[in-house]
């Protein structure tokens, strides 16, 4: 936790109230504050280098240890981090799992990468096993940083190269960090994130359906909204289990489901729930036939969407991952969720117009 002295010594705390300045969880420097002095550091020419620190997975394990083990967590690296730092810089927290650090060292590559491979490598702060109440957790995380001047002329820019950086980092496979440089860097697709706003997604998934011409074949919407889906969440397939058993699916190679396939999926999700297992070795190990289910189509997680209504059942969504042991966001749940509604909505509304 930092103290008074720590931060009055720059000029941007001078007048600070320490109970404002800190983050009241970890005891680095809270958020407005750490952005504030970064903006002070750039508007008066200040070189630093700045990272932003995201922990690996942290939602898995708010899932799997709860939340209080989560903020033991939180609370460890932050202070250990902090610590670490120093007199050489200041640590902040920027986001729920996401930690800012300040350097005030040499900008340049080669000092930037012994300062944050140390920090890695210490053994202090992630790479390490955290152990609070006979719960063990292994910590990771990754970081992405630049520097001002160098790599950026104002705030905004500056930013926007972490971001690249981090970002590269975590699609890279997590546990490292990045020092962005631009002939890499530079034309790192931000706007991938972007259009993962879920705001775009839903409007272009409503407006599949809602704008769809008169007397447009339902499971071809149903197919284009699964192609869509499954490009943007990049999951291994997504499919529409017909109550007949039949199949849509944004890969053509599944028609038709097994016998038992409906059986197996109205246990799995009760009234129009969503089932997004978080260990799927569990389920199986209580569940003979899903094992089989999971094993036949070489699962390695899922998350299914029942389509239903008080009077009216038009079937399962399901997200299939046969690549990596993916961890389910809730982004992910509310997307299948919301595709789940609009599926009902098209499917009511073309029940309607048969009868
Ligand atoms: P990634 O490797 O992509 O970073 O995956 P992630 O699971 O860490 O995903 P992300 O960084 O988006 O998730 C941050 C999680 O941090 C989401 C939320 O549950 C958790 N979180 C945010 N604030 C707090 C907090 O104050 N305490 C605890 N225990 N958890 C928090
Ligand atoms: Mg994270």
């Amino acid at each position: 936790m930092y103290k008074l002295e720590d931060l009055t010594k720059y000029e941007y705390f001078k007048d600070v109230d320490i109970a404002y300045a800190l983050d009241s969880l970890t005891g680095v420097v809270s958020r407005g504050y750490i952005l504030g002095f970064a903006k002070h550091l750039v508007d008066n020419n200040v070189p630093f280098m700045m990272g932003i620190m995201d922990i690996d997975n942290f939602k898995l394990v708010n899932d799997n240890y709860g939340h209080k083990f989560g903020d033991e967590c939180l609370k460890s690296l932050g202070s250990n981090l902090a610590n670490y730092v120093g007199d050489n810089g200041l640590v902040g927290r920027f986001g729920g799992d996401e930690f800012i650090i300040i350097y005030f060292g040499a900008t340049d590559y080669d000092n930037v990468y012994n300062y944050i491979a140390s920090i890695y490598n210490c053994g202090k702060i992630v790479r390490r096993r955290l152990n609070f109440n006979n719960v063990h957790f292994y910590v990771t995380a990754t970081t992405g940083c630049a520097s001002f001047p160098k790599d950026a002329s104002n705030y905004d820019e500056l930013f926007l190269t972490i971001d690249k950086a981090l970002y590269r980092g975590k699609t890279k496979g997590r546990n490292c960090f990045i020092i962005y440089v631009e002939s890499k860097h530079k034309n790192i697709d931000v706007h991938k994130k972007e259009a993962s706003l879920l705001s775009v997604i839903y409007k272009n998934l409503y407006n599949m359906v809602n704008t769809r011409d008169a007397g447009a074949n339902p499971d071809e919407i149903i197919k284009n909204m699964l192609d869509y889906v499954n490009n943007i969440l990049q999951v291994s397939q997504a499919v529409y289990v017909k109550p007949d058993k039949t199949v849509i699916s944004s890969s053509a190679s599944m028609h038709q489901v097994e016998d038992d396939c409906l059986e197996i999926l109205a246990d799995l999700v009760q009234n129009d729930e969503v089932f997004a297992p978080s260990n799927i070795r569990e389920v199986k190990k209580n569940n003979k036939k899903l094992a089989k289910f999971v094993d036949d189509r070489n699962l390695l997680t899922f998350i299914i969407s029942k389509i239903c209504s008080l009077k009216h059942f038009y079937g399962y969504i399901l997200l299939f991952e046969s690549k990596i042991e993916r961890i389910w966001q809730d982004k992910d749940v509310e997307l299948l969720m919301y595709m789940d509604r609009l599926i009902y909505i098209l499917l009511s509304e073309c029940n309607d117009k048969m009868e």
